[in-house]
């Protein structure tokens, strides 16, 4: 049985709709989430979301950061940013990296902090893309050979 799944922004929602299962980056790492899921507040890590389909395809979406309510039947998920996989520019991406890995060279240990977050941020962007695109290519690995 699905379970539904709405996953806003501060600028706009970006998915409503049903899911056999969604994963999500919790404070406790990576949790997967089915119907009937004991009722949970937590807080969302920089990560994926997998969001299993009713029809077997999965989407990849990159979150920076929120919170997350689970109930039994719902998850609502806002998240402080977030991407689809097909949205990502991944250009921007590798200069958001190039930039973090060049600054924090020059820091002390205290001033890292909001540079180690963007490096996190452009590097779960580059993975969620990557997906994309293996997911796309036949013979790539992940792509089922059904067809
Ligand atoms: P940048 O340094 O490239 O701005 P950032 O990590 O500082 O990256 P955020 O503050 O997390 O960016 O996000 C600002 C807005 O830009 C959000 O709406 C986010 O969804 C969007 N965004 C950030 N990076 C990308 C990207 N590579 N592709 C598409 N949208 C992005």
């Amino acid at each position: 049985m699905p379970i539904e799944v709405e996953i806003v922004t501060p600028r706009r929602q970006l998915f409503a709709g049903e899911v056999e299962m969604i994963t999500l980056p919790g404070s406790d790492g990576q949790m997967g989430v089915l119907r009937n899921h004991a009722p949970l507040l937590t807080i969302l890590d920089i990560g994926e979301i997998v969001l299993h389909l009713p029809d077997g395809r999965q989407d990849y979406i990159a979150v920076s950061g929120g919170v997350v309510e689970v109930r039994p039947n719902k998850v609502i998920v806002l998240a402080q940013s977030a991407e689809r996989a097909d949205e990502i520019d991944i250009d921007r991406a590798q200069a958001a990296l190039q930039r973090a890995q060049e600054s924090i060279r020059n820091r002390s240990t205290e001033e890292r902090r909001p540079v180690e977050l963007a490096l996190e941020r452009s590097r779960v962007r580059l993975k969620v893309a990557e997906r994309r695109r293996r997911q796309r290519t036949p013979g790539s690995g992940s792509a089922s050979s059904g067809e």
